[in-house]
This record gives structure tokens, C-alpha cells and sequence, in this order.
């Protein structure tokens, strides 16, 4: 049976409870523990598959097929452990779960209330899969003190009650702010923060306090006397270079002892830190720097791409190159020429996206790439670009668009090579899909097999022609166009089992030009980096050594 650890923040957002939640599991993992990370997000959306990249970051996709938040892209990461749908809930998916079942007649008689119907679906929530790992690490989205969040918190504080004593911790990030003007680092915030967890019947066991540097022995002491919580369950987490340094920095600051020793684990079991050590070792110890473009729609945020910079970071660490990201805003490209922006550049990456809004430019970034021999990489959108660029200025077809950017366009005024998906299968069964359906949760979603050509550029870099990768697309490159594509340079080195959906495309005359429909990023690790992102920077840096 599991223990649980529940992480909340206080004071501001974006302090890194994700990360710091993710670092946490990977500890307990290297003292020899399973585990497994879930995220509660007090949000009403379903799902955050509707959301826009720049209000939420990227979406992140498990195997399963969900649509979740990108804290689970840190959790995978760190801990190398597949998510599944039901390590992601929010209030949305909540309540309606509540009002299905009380539509269907589950609660009959009842009058329906937070406490206990809302509660007590969070709590079923929380307890799925208890008897699989040994530790189940559960973070609340937000700040302690949103009106949202509150079922939340009264479902953790009736979870911890219900389990017998010394099953349950619970982990509270703050925020220590320095004052300069005093030199001081100021304990007030979080002394509010926690009592505010208080006035809502949760103590804290352990403080994990973002500072700027060190917390000195006084401040220490004085957080550890208003908070409530021994001195060793204070926890500094500095600004770090890396993120993937927080494994070891919060190690060297008694992170994980202090989990332990809250849940009376004695003696602890020692650690092996050598996937860390390991990790850490390769980004700081790297020869060179390579450049690569990211040409995209969502630029401002990199949140919204941020699976595909941390492949990137892997890829680099498998090559020990340190990889420079240059955003570059695709629509940039419609009114200015392309060359003075990519010339210099060591790699090409036109990532995934939704609607219109810059294709264009990213079509041309896809053809500057090709034209110029600069490696490319095309992931989901990008790969779709990539093909109607080929279309155009290899294959002849003067019009060729996806139908994505043709709503309410006569077909006869253009060419539709990439289409509106409309039938696939998945594993034994047929799913099928009509243009009107609803938006939320519809796309090909999720994990699903392709098979690669033998003697490709993809089935090399793999080293396998049979592969899995994750799925989130509402349209797909036409497989009437192949024959005429491959003629003119473009093959198809992947397809779904069944020959009909077209998964990779590649260049043949080219160092490197690879166009994939799935998300490679979403399976990529600092301790096992993904092969075609390894691949990919290790052309850039053949490339770099060209210019
Ligand atoms: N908008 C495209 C589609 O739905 C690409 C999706 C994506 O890049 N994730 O097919």
C-alpha cells in the first residue's frame, strides 16, 4: 500500500512545485522506491486540451491518451514512469464525473454538496492504483488561498485523517523573498502561507523554500519555530542552472531524509545517485554549442514548447554539445525574407500547432532547410508543412494546403494534401470522427505503432523499425499523394501498421530532413535522451563544424 506525499504552494505561483514534486520522486527512486506522481488542478476546463498554449503552456500527452498538464512532461522526465489519464484531474473533470453520476442516479435522495460528493470524488481520485507503488506523490495546482482550490485541500485533510496516522506527509513550497535594501531574506510570506494551510486544517511537515542563495541558520530557525516543523524539514531550493540539477541540490539539502524521516522510515536506505551525478555531469561538461531554431506560433512562452526544449537539452547531453534555442515567430518570415534569420543557424525545428496563423512562414522555414541542407526536423504541424512544401516546389502542385487552413474554401481551389482525419484504427477497433464533433478529447490521441522503412534515415536513428510514439493530431498527410511525392525526393519512411497513415517523411538527398506526425519530445529523458533527438543534434553539430 502506498504512502502519500501531497505538495501545495503558498505564497506566489510558478515557484516550481512540479519540478521540485518530480525531483522528490526521482530521489525516492534512487533509495529504491516506486513511485508514481499525480496532478489535481483546481481549473474548471475537463481537460486542458481546449486551452490555449499561451494561456497554459504546452499539453501534455500520455500513452493512454490524455490530454494533461505539462507537469506530468517534468514527472515522466524525472522519473522515467509513463503517466497515464489518471494521474491528471481537474475541478472541471470533477464535477463532471459528480454530475454524471448524479444525472445517472447514483447518489438517489441525496442533496449533492462539496463536502462530502465532490470530496469524496477527489479522494477515489487520489487512491487509484494505491497498491502499486510504494510512494504516491500527489500535487495541488495553485496557491494555498484560491477560493478554487479549496475542495482540494479539504479532500487531502480528509484523505490524511482516514489513513492511519504516519501514511501521509505533506511538502509546502514557498517563496523566501531577499530584501535588498536590508540584506534580509524574509520568513513573513510563508509564516502567512502556512497559516492559511492551518485555518483550513493542513500543517505542513515539510517547507520547501525557493531563495536566491542559502538560508542562514537564523532564518532557519525562526521558520521552523512559526511554521510549525522541524529545522531539518526546512528545505532550501536556490535558483539552479539546470533544472536537472534538482535531484542532487535537493539531496544536498535533506529533501529526501526529511520525507523519510516524517514518514519515521529509519534507517532510510542509501541512495545511488549515479543517474544524476551522470546527468548533471554531461550538461556541464560540453564540448561546443549548436544552434538550433525553433520556428513556431507560441514563441513568447516557451512553456508552450517545453517538452520539445528539454528533448532538445537531451539531445545535447547525448552529444555533450550545449544546444543554444533561437525562438523565432514563424509569421516573421511572411514579410521578411528568411535567409538573414536561419543562415546561421545549425538546425531547423518547426514544432506542432493548431490553426493558420503562420504556416506560412513556417512552410518557408520548411523549404530553406531543404534547399540549403540544413538539418530539419518537422514534429506533427511541422511535418505537415514540411509535406505541403514538398508538394509545392518538388512534386508541382502549386495549391497544396491542408484542409485545416481551407474551412469554407471550394475544394476545387486548392489541393488538399493533408486532410481532415476522419477514420483510423486503434488497436483492434475502428474510431471514427465527423467535422462537426465536439473539440475536447477527439483528436488521434495517444500511443500508437508505426513501422518504419528498413535502411531509412528514422529506422537508423531508432535502430529498430518498429517504434510507439504519442499522438495529438486532427489531420493527416494524404497517402494518395505518396507516389508522386517519392518520385520527386520525398519518401515515406514510416506508416501505421496498416499502410494508411503516413507517420514519417524524409528527404533522401539531405544531410538530415525528417518530418514525423507523433510527438517524440513527450517520450524523451535527461537519462535516456530520445534517438531521433539525439540523431538530430548530432547533425546540427556536424553541421555546425561546416559553417
Ligand atoms: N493542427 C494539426 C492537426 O491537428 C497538427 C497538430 C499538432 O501539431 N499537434 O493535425
Amino acid at each position: 500500500m502506498a504512502r502519500f506525499i501531497f505538495i501545495t504552494g503558498g505564497v506566489v505561483s510558478s515557484l516550481g512545485k512540479g519540478l521540485a514534486s518530480a525531483a522528490l520522486g526521482a530521489l525516492l527512486q534512487a533509495r529504491g522506491y516506486t513511485v508514481r506522481l499525480r496532478k489535481l488542478d483546481p481549473y474548471l476546463n475537463v481537460d486542458p486540451g481546449t486551452m490555449s498554449p499561451f494561456e497554459h503552456g504546452e499539453v501534455f500527452v500520455t500513452d493512454d491518451g490524455a490530454e494533461t498538464d505539462l507537469d506530468l512532461g517534468h514527472y515522466e522526465r524525472f522519473t522515467g514512469v509513463a503517466a497515464r489519464s489518471t494521474d491528471s484531474i481537474s475541478s472541471g473533470r470533477v464535477y463532471s464525473n459528480v454530475l454524471e453520476k448524479e444525472r445517472r442516479g447514483d447518489y438517489l435522495g441525496k442533496t449533492i454538496q462539496v463536502i462530502p460528493h465532490v470530496t469524496n470524488e477527489i479522494k477515489d481520485f487520489i487512491r487509484i492504483g494505491e497498491d502499486e507503488v510504494d510512494f504516491m506523490l500527489c500535487e495541488i495546482g495553485g496557491t494555498v488561498g484560491d477560493i478554487e482550490g479549496l475542495p482540494f485541500f479539504e479532500a487531502i485533510r480528509q484523505f490524511s485523517q482516514e489513513k492511519p496516522r504516519g501514511e501521509c506527509v505533506l511538502m509546502h513550497l514557498t517563496l523566501l523573498p531577499y530584501i535588498k535594501a536590508s540584506g534580509e531574506l524574509k520568513t513573513k510570506p510563508t509564516q502567512h502561507s502556512v497559516k492559511e494551510l492551518r485555518s483550513i486544517g493542513l500543517a505542513p511537515d515539510i517547507l520547501v523554500c525557493r531563495s536566491e542563495g542559502p538560508i542562514p541558520v537564523k532564518e532557519r530557525e525562526k521558520l521552523a519555530l512559526f511554521c510549525n516543523v522541524r529545522p531539518d524539514s526546512v528545505i532550501a531550493a536556490q535558483d539552479l542552472k539546470s533544472i536537472y540539477e534538482a535531484p542532487l541540490a535537493y539531496h544536498r539539502e535533506g529533501m529526501d531524509q526529511a520525507v523519510l524521516d516524517a514518514f519515521g522510515i529509519a534507517p532510510a536506505p542509501k541512495p545511488n545517485l549515479t543517474r544524476w551525478e551522470d546527468v548533471v555531469d554531461r550538461i556541464h561538461n560540453t564540448d561546443g554549442e549548436v544552434r538550433v531554431a525553433i520556428v513556431g506560433k507560441y514563441t513568447q512562452l516557451e512553456d508552450a514548447y517545453k517538452s520539445i526544449a528539454e528533448a532538445l537539452t537531451h539531445g545535447g547531453m547525448a552529444n555533450r554539445v550545449k544546444v543554444k534555442i533561437e525562438w523565432i515567430d514563424a509569421e516573421v518570415f511572411e514579410t521578411e525574407d528568411v535567409a538573414p534569420h536561419l543562415e546561421r543557424l545549425n538546425a531547423i525545428l518547426v514544432p506542432g500547432g493548431f490553426g493558420e496563423r503562420g504556416t506560412e512562414g513556417k512552410i518557408k522555414a520548411a523549404q530553406f532547410a531543404r534547399e540549403k541542407k540544413i538539418p530539419y526536423l518537422g514534429i506533427c504541424l511541422g511535418m505537415q508543412m514540411a509535406v505541403i512544401e514538398a508538394a509545392r516546389n518538388m512534386a508541382h502542385i502549386g495549391d497544396a494546403a491542408s484542409e485545416e487552413f481551407s474551412e469554407g474554401v471550394d475544394p476545387s481551389n486548392f489541393t488538399p494534401v493533408v486532410y481532415h482525419l476522419k477514420e483510423w484504427v486503434q488497436g483492434n477497433a475502428k474510431v471514427t470522427r465527423a467535422k462537426d464533433d465536439d473539440k475536447g478529447g477527439t483528436m488521434r490521441l495517444g500511443s500508437y505503432d508505426a513501422v518504419l522503412t528498413e535502411g531509412s534515415h528514422v529506422a537508423d536513428a531508432y535502430g529498430t523499425t518498429n517504434i510507439e510514439e504519442r499522438h495529438r493530431h486532427r489531420y493527416e498527410v494524404d497517402i494518395k499523394f505518396r507516389e508522386q511525392l517519392e518520385k520527386n525526393g520525398l519518401t515515406f519512411s514510416g506508416m501505421s501498421p496498416d499502410g494508411r497513415l503516413p507517420e514519417i517523411v524524409e528527404v533522401k538527398d539531405h544531410p538530415w530532413y525528417i518530418g514525423v506526425q507523433f510527438h517524440p519530445e513527450l517520450k524523451s529523458k535527461p537519462f535516456a535522451p530520445h534517438p531521433l533527438f539525439a540523431d538530430f543534434v548530432r547533425a546540427a553539430k556536424e553541421q555546425s563544424r561546416l559553417v
